[in-house]
């Protein structure tokens, strides 16, 4: 199963991709924590990208491209691991989708879900700003919609949980610009394929769930 998560960021891909990969046993793949990874290790590709990121603009195609097709490559050879990917922030522009299409061809394989996470962007900017992060496992949460039971502390692993630096104010209108000036768009490419699906991101986190795990046959 391939499954494609669409939609503004802070409108709760993530914390859907780690519920749907645990229910159907798939992989996700998410450019954005293997970016943060990169850039936290020092590697060539994470100083390529650190200027891009931080500035809430979108890292150049070929940089992406290449590390997904890699990352593809390397789990799709070992399909016994999962049943599938959840791409998470990927693709992000035409060109992104169209190179997706391609990796997947040459897998033998195809989009089965293209799911979009509507939001007002209001909303979108209070999500972002109240998100904080696990230092060690990368698990999501809200300080007001989705708190760690005990503060600042994730519930899943121990860890800390901190604001991602490019979830300030100043950033956050950068990636809002960028989104709706080069995702946005894909929105209406996807939206004409027989596989998509549009769900309310603004509802309770478990009754998104709840519907897309319906839809997804699980
Ligand atoms: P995210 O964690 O998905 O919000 O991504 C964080 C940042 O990583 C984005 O603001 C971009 O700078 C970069 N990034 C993530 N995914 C992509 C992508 N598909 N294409 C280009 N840049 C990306």
């Amino acid at each position: 199963m391939i499954i494609v998560l669409l939609g503004a960021p802070g409108t709760g891909k993530g914390t859907q991709a780690n519920f749907i990969a645990e229910r159907f046993g798939l992989e996700v793949i998410s450019p954005g924590d293997i970016l943060r990874q990169e850039m936290k290790n020092g590697t060539t590709l994470g100083k390529k990208a650190e200027k891009f990121v931080k500035s809430g603009g979108l890292v150049p195609d070929d940089l992406i491209i290449e590390m997904m097709r890699e990352r593809i490559e390397r789990s799709g050879n070992l399909p016994a691991r999962h049943n599938g990917f959840i791409f998470d922030g990927f693709p992000r522009n035409l060109s992104q989708a169209k190179a997706l299409e391609k990796m997947l061809e040459s897998l033998g394989s195809s989009i089965d879900r293209a799911i979009y996470f509507h939001m007002p962007e209001e909303r979108i900017i209070k999500r972002l700003s109240g998100r904080r992060v696990c230092t060690d496992c990368g698990v999501t949460y809200h300080i007001a919609y989705n708190p760690p039971e005990e503060e600042g502390v994730c519930g899943k692993c121990g860890g800390t949980l901190y604001q991602r630096d490019d979830d300030k104010p100043e950033i956050i209108s950068q990636r809002l610009e960028t989104y709706n000036r080069d995702t946005a768009p894909i929105i209406d490419y996807y939206s004409k394929k027989d596989y998509y699906l549009q769900v309310d991101a603004d509802d309770d986190i478990d009754r998104i769930k709840d519907n897309i795990t319906r839809v997804l046959g699980g």
